[in-house]
């Protein structure tokens, strides 16, 4: 097992990784009053279509509806995506928007709408994207009656995977992603030592299971890994279409096993 503790970023990670160190199978009898309890967390509520929910008491809070703070525009300088009405939206060219801070392992939540009326066909109907480490593509699509190659809808690993399910609401409803992103790793000398993988629930449903990934996302490629640093931000995409989001969150789960 890989020395817990060695990237440890804040409060939340530590206490999350001397948890996980005090889990280790075997290392405890069974009913051990002695074995530590996990650390106490409150949970948030679960949003409404009018309302977004409150995150978990431990979670990072990277979009609470005011403003865009804790993120930056991939082109420089602070993103010039709208702020309104307690959502973020895509502003064709102003480009793909990261966090300030980056992050490996991580649990995201963000809910997002597509554009009623849009007239696009397939990929061109409400087109963006979460990416994990700016790699790696959780496809954001409208994908309710909205024919397109099925490693490219909504909640599919753009390229790689279609969802298990088509979980799609309509145009103008809010949905919701709640991803587990494992960061790949990598060896002292570059080499891929484990594959990165992504768990997905959309609108509460599971449609990613454990996936792994077979490198970088990409539009009609299929690249291989390349050795990247063990955090970096994570990014939403600018692909001309006005795709809004809100209730962003994450729990940053590096040093977990
Ligand atoms: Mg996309």
């Amino acid at each position: 097992m890989r020395p817990l503790g060695a990237r440890l970023p804040g409060a939340a990670a530590a206490v999350l990784a001397a948890a996980a160190a005090a889990q280790a199978p075997g290392e405890w009898g069974i009913h051990d009053m002695e074995r530590p309890v996990p650390p106490v967390v409150t949970p948030g509520t679960a949003s409404t279509p009018e309302t977004p929910g409150k995150p978990p008491s431990d979670a990072a809070v990277l979009f609470d509806g005011k403003d865009l703070s804790r993120w930056r525009s991939e082109k420089g300088g602070p993103p010039a995506w709208k702020v309104e009405n307690g959502y973020m939206e895509v502003v064709k060219g102003a480009g793909a928007i990261r966090t300030e801070q980056g992050f490996g392992d991580a649990q995201l939540h963000i809910e997002w709408m597509t554009a009623p009326g849009a007239t696009g066909e397939g990929q061109a109907r409400s087109n963006s994207g979460v990416f994990f480490m700016g790699r790696y593509e959780v496809q954001v699509l409208d994908s309710h009656r909205n024919r397109t190659y099925a490693d490219g809808q909504a909640a599919a690993v753009y390229g790689q995977r279609p969802p298990l399910v088509n979980a799609a609401r309509p145009p103008g409803e809010w949905q919701a992603y709640d991803i587990v992103f494992e960061a790949p790793r990598f060896g002292a000398g570059g080499e891929l030592e484990r594959k990165a993988r992504v768990t997905v629930l959309h609108n509460g449903v599971l449609v990613q299971h454990a996936v792994e990934l077979t490198g970088p996302t990409a539009h009609k490629a299929r690249p291989p890994y390349e050795a990247h640093a063990e955090k970096l931000p994570l990014s939403l995409q600018d692909h001309g279409d006005p795709v809004r989001f809100r209730n962003v969150w994450v729990r940053d789960l590096a040093g977990v096993e």
